[in-house]
């Protein structure tokens, strides 16, 4: 029996970035976002947002079920319809193309995304509160409070923690994380291009780093440049055409000459372990949950299959149960474990083989790279893979 049979429960979901707010537009609960942040502010008609995100074949669908894949516009969204990953000895190579009719993953700005998903949740009734300042959360069976600063006290039968890397609230609820650094700092730039990608996205695993070049609309691109120790320091304080020539140069030029076209952003990275994510009461979501190296471009899309996975658990519940009972927390949590546990140990173990000097380590991995190429199913299943 659904939830709407069960009735009706009432959920705050903390954090409204797209995560929580996927959350609160799949759930047939009555919902209520509280964000810590301002009032999302309007997009800039022509500027590309500097986060962009890879999306899954899975995302898609997941974002078209709620509404929001049509919100976002489409000449704004790159289709991938190719890989190219590049091993550090200048020979070795793994290419893999999208089956005809579906790309491999979309590029989308994180800015237009956030906002299709935020009209999608508030065209599905959900009320979202912005600039939202709370003292206290409590939860456990039954019963998940939330105190506000001015006094006031909000209670549900369940809490949704969706506050990201830093959550609060996964610190208030005394869930552990277990957090290690990476010595990379991601480097996020957009660069318009001699040639335009069309669509290609491209990888290098370096000595020095993972440098991935996305393909945008038209003829620009964005990197993400997961820089080693003070490669990153040097990259920012590079003025913007040494910049251009470096990251030219560091992909063999496969774009032609490439300038500069927005803000240089950093992000630290980091692996983070949520060994339980769900307490009677309150459950985690998206970064809240998890952190995983960028170099799969997995994050938010690990984050969409939380929201979707919970929002299921939820409405196939029996009458019998309420959404902060913990045996249905449970199971939520149990389903999610294996999917993030695995690409939390692929890139963990991608990042550490890459960072390995010795020359053995560099032989292993540039042979891995060949032996893939020379074999079609490996390839076939590393494109299905991309495509989830
Ligand atoms: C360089 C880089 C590149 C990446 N590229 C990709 C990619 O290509 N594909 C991909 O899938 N992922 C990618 N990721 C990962 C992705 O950015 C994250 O997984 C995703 O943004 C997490 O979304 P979230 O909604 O869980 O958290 P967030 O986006 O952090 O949202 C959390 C929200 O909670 C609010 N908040 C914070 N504290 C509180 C509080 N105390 N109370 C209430 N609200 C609060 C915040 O204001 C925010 O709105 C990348 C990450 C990095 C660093």
């Amino acid at each position: 029996m659904s939830a709407s049979a069960a009735g009706r429960g009432r959920i705050l979901v903390m954090g409204g970035g797209a995560v929580g707010l996927a959350f609160a537009a799949a759930c047939a609960d009555e919902v209520r976002v509280l964000e810590a942040g301002p009032a999302r502010p309007g997009t800039d008609p022509e500027g590309f947002d500097i986060r962009v995100f890879a999306l899954s074949g899975g995302t898609r669908d997941f974002l078209d079920g709620i509404g929001a894949w049509g919100r976002m516009p489409p000449s704004r969204i790159a289709p991938v319809t190719r890989m190219e990953v590049f091993g550090d000895d200048g020979a070795s190579r793994l290419a893999f193309a999208a089956p005809p009719g579906r790309p491999l993953a979309w590029i989308a700005e994180g800015n237009r995304m956030t906002r299709a998903i935020e009209e999608a949740a508030r065209g599905r009734g959900v009320a979202i509160e912005t600039d939202c300042r709370w003292k206290s959360v409590a939860a456990r069976a039954g019963r998940a409070q939330v105190e506000l600063e001015d006094g006031t006290t909000l209670e549900a039968d369940l809490l949704v923690g969706a506050d990201g890397a830093q959550s609060r609230v996964r610190a208030e609820l005394a869930l552990a994380a277990h957090a290690k650094r990476y010595p990379e700092t991601a480097v996020v730039a957009h660069f318009r291009c001699e040639k335009p990608p069309a669509g290609v996205a491209r990888q290098w695993f370096r000595r020095d780093g993972i440098l991935a070049w996305l393909p945008l609309p038209g003829d620009r691109m964005s990197i993400v440049w997961s820089a080693r120790e003070g490669l990153a320091d040097e990259l920012a304080a590079l003025d913007p055409e040494a910049l251009a020539r470096r990251v030219r140069d560091a992909g063999g030029a496969a774009l032609g000459d490439l300038s500069l076209d927005s803000a240089v952003a950093r992000f630290p990275l980091r692996l983070v372990r949520v060994p339980r994510i769900a307490v009677p009461g309150a459950v985690l979501v998206g970064d809240a949950a998890h952190g995983v190296h960028p170099l799969a471009g997995q994050g938010v899309n690990l984050g969409f299959q939380d929201a979707a996975g919970l929002a299921r658990t939820l409405a196939a519940r029996s009458p019998l149960e309420r959404p902060g009972d913990y045996a249905l927390l449970r199971r939520h949590e149990r389903l999610r474990h294996a999917d993030v546990a695995a690409m939390q140990f692929v890139t963990d173990r991608l990042e550490w083989l890459f960072g390995i000097d010795a020359p053995i380590a560099a032989l292993a991995r540039n042979a891995g790279l060949r032996a893939v190429e020379g074999l079609p199913w490996a390839k076939r299943l590393l494109a299905a893979q991309a495509m989830r």
